[in-house]
Parts: structure tokens; C-alpha cells; sequence
């Protein structure tokens, strides 16, 4: 398989209404073609997480289904403008449901996979509670959702070869539980799920930090040259790094603030200031609180161990 060089084929869903409100600028979702047959929505509504599908000579392999049936609906139909292939498989990044909630539209693959931390938090109440969680949100299309669960999971890793592709998936702790990304060695590409926010300040509120930042050594580490990350356009390597910055600079400010004595509160009011000055390009500034508050409670357990 030949690496071809990034190719912005952009078709943007052009429909009235379809915009996203993004740091304050409001972004089209747009498909992008990556890699000839590797394509990424991006920006999506309701919620911007991206979506990647690939289309493989056996049919289509699927990594994350958005956040409503309604949703996951518009990427079938990115799908189908290009192929008629059926769907092979489907791919969990992890459990939240922005990622998630749109399984049951790709049910006809007979095969979603995830770690098996992803089946736990999908399950029974578990998964109630979450989509509960989500309506609280007021996104639309979260009526129509049926918790749909992977049905096929692993540990640690997980090999898949479908037509002229071989997919790497990869456990590693971070930003939940149950992440995975998935290596494309040959392109030298990762898809990275919510290991990677390009753009705005990460969700945090299940994240574990120093797990998330060997995570990124992790994939840093490996030949790659394309990331395709969970929310925001796709980069190449440095939105590794950049990521990975935030997190060390993140967890070094909120140890000072331990070792100074400091309380969670005055931990917030002294280093969100700091991060969103530093950070003033990032979106969702909304999230700067959680993040100090999970990266303290995080290293005063360890503290207290
Ligand atoms: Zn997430």
C-alpha cells in the first residue's frame, strides 16, 4: 500500500442548519479524504466529534458513530457516496457518547468492537445513565438513541486485517478507561480518539493524566506521521506533542500548587488565569476547571498512597 500525500478532498455537507458552534466561529462539517479511501468527518454537529471510515476492498470499516442515530445516519451517507460495499466492522475509540451513540445505525456490520471497559460503561444502567448524562445537554437526536454496546472485546490489543488493511488497536489508559487508537502502520497514520483534543481543551472528567501522557509517549513514539484525532482536523505528529505538552504542563502547574499547600479552589483560581492565557488559541475554555480539578485530585491520591 503506497502512502499518498495528505489530500484535502473536502465535500461539505451542505445543508441549512448544519453548522457547529466552534470556540466561538461557527465550523461546516466537512469530510476529508486522508489518505485515498481513509475519510474523516469533521466538526460534526450536535456534537464536534470527528468519524473516520475506511474503505477497504471487502467493505467498510467504521471508527466511531457520533452522538445520534441522526448522525451516524449523515456518515452512512458519506459512505454511501462513495461505495456500496457493506459495513465490516465498527470501531469504538471509547465509551462516551459522542462517540458512541450512534452504534445501533451500523448494527448491520454484526461487529462493533472496543476494549471491554467500553461493553461495561454501554451496559445495563451504566449505559442508561450516560445517555441520561448526554440529554442533559439538550443535543438533539437523543430520543431516537438505543444503548448499543460493542460486542466484540479486548485487553491490550487487537489485530484486524480487512481487504488491503491491517489495523493495530492499541488499549491504553487516558482519557477513559477503556481508550483505544488504532495504528495504520503502512500509512504511518493513527486514528486517536479522545487521546488527541486538536484545538480546544480536553474532556477530563474520566481522564487518568500521567496514564494519558505515557499513552502519547507511547504513539509519539511510533512511526507516524498523520493523526487523526477525536475532535478538531487532522494533523500530522505535532498534535501529538501538543497534546501531550498541555498534559505535562497541566499536571507540573497543579503540583506546584500541591507542594505550595494550595486547596483545590485556590488551585483554580490561581492556575485557570495561567492556562487559559497560555492556552488562548484552545476552545472550550469551559473545561480549564475540571481539568485542574481531575489533575489534583489525581496526584493528592498519589500524594496520600
Ligand atoms: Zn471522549
Amino acid at each position: 500500500m503506497v502512502r499518498k500525500k495528505l489530500q484535502f478532498i473536502v465535500s461539505v455537507w451542505v445543508v441549512a442548519g448544519l453548522l457547529n458552534v466552534f470556540a466561538g466561529t461557527q465550523v461546516l462539517a466537512k469530510t476529508v479524504e486522508v489518505f485515498p479511501n481513509v475519510f474523516t468527518i469533521v466538526h460534526g454537529e450536535g456534537s464536534d466529534s470527528n468519524s473516520t471510515f475506511i474503505i477497504t476492498k471487502e467493505g467498510v470499516i467504521v471508527v466511531d458513530t457520533r452522538v445520534s442515530p441522526m448522525e451516524a445516519k449523515k456518515v452512512m451517507a458519506e459512505i454511501r457516496k462513495h461505495t456500496q460495499l457493506p459495513i465490516l466492522y465498527t470501531i469504538n475509540t471509547h465509551y462516551h457518547g459522542d462517540h458512541t451513540f450512534g452504534n445501533q445505525v451500523f448494527r448491520g456490520s454484526k461487529t462493533i468492537i472496543a476494549h471491554k471497559n467500553v461493553r461495561r460503561a454501554l451496559t445495563g444502567s451504566a449505559g442508561k445513565d450516560h445517555l441520561d448524562r448526554f440529554k442533559s445537554f439538550k443535543i438533539e437526536g437523543l430520543d431516537e438513541v438505543t444503548v448499543t454496546p460493542p460486542n466484540m472485546v479486548f485487553e491490550k490489543r487487537m489485530e484486524v486485517y480487512a481487504g488491503e488493511y491491517h489495523l493495530q488497536l492499541i488499549h491504553r489508559r487516558g482519557h477513559t478507561n477503556g481508550d483505544l487508537f488504532i495504528h495504520l502502520k503502512e500509512l504511518k497514520a493513527v486514528i486517536a480518539g479522545d487521546l488527541i483534543f486538536n484545538g480546544q481543551f480536553p474532556y477530563m472528567g474520566d481522564g487518568y493524566v500521567s496514564e494519558w501522557i505515557d499513552a502519547l509517549h507511547y504513539m509519539e513514539d511510533q512511526d507516524v506521521e498523520m493523526v487523526i484525532p477525536g475532535h478538531g482536523d487532522v494533523g500530522g505528529k505535532p498534535l501529538i506533542i501538543a497534546m501531550k505538552h498541555y498534559l505535562l504542563n497541566l499536571r507540573s502547574l497543579v503540583q506546584g500548587q500541591i507542594n505550595d499547600g494550595a486547596s483545590l479552589q485556590k488551585a483554580k483560581e490561581t492556575l485557570h488565569p495561567v492556562l487559559k492565557e497560555k492556552y488562548k488559541n484552545f476552545g472550550k475554555a469551559e473545561r480549564i476547571d475540571g481539568n485542574i480539578e481531575r489533575t489534583y485530585l489525581e496526584l493528592s491520591l498519589k500524594e496520600g498512597s
